[in-house]
C-alpha cells in the first residue's frame, strides 16, 4: 500500500519536503494556516488544506490518524509545534518528524514522543562549515553529539598509499568504511587497499579523531 504523508507548515523547509515527497510519487496532505501558502501547494501535494494544526477536531476531521508519517515543520511558533506534535501522537499517527528550533524545544519534543527531531539550519551550517574549512570535505553527517561520518576527497598525502601505510585506524581511531572510485564503491576496504587520485573516502569516527585525521592527512 502507498504510504500516506502529512506536512504541517509550508515554510521553506516544510515546502521543500512536500515538493520532494510529491515528486517521488508520495501521497501528501499539506496543511498550513496561511491561505497563500496552501494555494501554492494545491497543485503539488495530493491535497492542501487551510487549518490550524493545534485544533484537535480539525486534525481528526482531516483524517490525520490514517497517515503513516507526519512532518511538523512549524518554525517560530514553538508552542504550536509542541501542541501539534502532542495531538498527532494522541491521534495515533505512526511516525512523527519535527523540526526543532533550539535545544529546549528538542527536549520537550523528546518527552512527548516525537520519533525524529531535526535541526536543518544547524546541521546544514555544520556541514557547510566543514566544507569551508577544507574543500576536500565533501559532506559531513552527524551521528550523535560525538560521532560523525565524513566524505573526504583523497588529498595528496593519501594518494598512492595503502590504508595500512597510512595506518588510519591505529593512528587516528577512525575507520574507512567505503571508498568511492568513479562509479565503483568498495564497502569493505582492506588494509592493502591503495588510495588513488580522486578517490572519495567515507570515514566514521569520533569528531575529535576525525578532526585529527583531517589535520594530518586532508
Ligand atoms: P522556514 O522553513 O521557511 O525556515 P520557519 O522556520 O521560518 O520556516 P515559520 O515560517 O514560522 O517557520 O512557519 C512555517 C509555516 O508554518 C508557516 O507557513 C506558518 O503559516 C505555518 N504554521 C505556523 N503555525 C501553524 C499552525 N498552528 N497550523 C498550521 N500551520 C502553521
Ligand atoms: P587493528 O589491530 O588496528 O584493528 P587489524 O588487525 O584489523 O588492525 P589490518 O586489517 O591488517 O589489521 O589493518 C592494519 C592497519 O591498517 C590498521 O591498524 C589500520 O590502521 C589500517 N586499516 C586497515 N583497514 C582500515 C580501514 N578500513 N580504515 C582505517 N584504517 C584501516
Ligand atoms: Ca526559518
Amino acid at each position: 500500500m502507498k504510504k500516506l504523508y502529512g506536512v504541517i507548515g509550508l515554510g521553506r523547509f516544510g515546502g521543500s519536503i512536500c515538493k520532494e515527497l510529491s515528486k517521488e510519487g508520495g501521497e501528501v496532505l499539506a496543511l498550513d494556516l496561511d491561505e497563500d501558502k496552501v494555494n501554492e501547494y494545491k497543485e503539488i501535494a495530493s491535497d492542501a488544506v487551510i487549518a490550524d494544526s493545534t485544533d484537535e477536531l480539525a486534525l481528526k476531521e482531516l483524517g490525520f490518524r490514517n497517515l503513516d508519517h507526519v512532518i511538523v515543520a512549524i518554525g517560530d511558533n514553538i508552542h504550536a509545534s509542541i501542541l501539534t506534535t502532542l495531538l498527532l501522537r494522541e491521534i495515533g499517527v505512526k511516525r512523527i518528524t519535527v523540526k526543532a528550533q533550539n535545544d529546549y524545544h528538542e527536549k520537550i519534543l523528546q518527552k512527548i514522543g516525537a520519533d525524529e527531531i531535526v535541526h536543518p539550519e544547524r546541521d546544514m551550517g555544520k556541514r557547510i562549515a566543514h566544507s569551508i574549512i577544507s574543500s576536500n570535505v565533501l559532506d559531513y553527517l552527524e551521528l550523535s553529539d560525538e560521532y560523525s561520518v565524513v566524505e573526504i576527497k583523497a588529498g595528496e598525502k593519501m594518494q598512492g598509499k595503502t590504508l595500512l601505510e597510512l595506518d588510519i585506524r591505529a593512528k587516528y581511531g577512525c575507520n574507512v568504511v567505503a571508498i568511492k572510485r568513479g562509479k565503483e564503491i568498495n564497502v569493505s576496504p582492506m588494509a592493502d587497499e591503495q588510495i588513488m587520485y580522486e578517490d572519495i573516502l567515507i570515514i566514521i569516527g569520533a569528531d575529535k579523531d576525525i578532526s585529527r585525521f583531517e589535520k594530518a592527512l586532508v
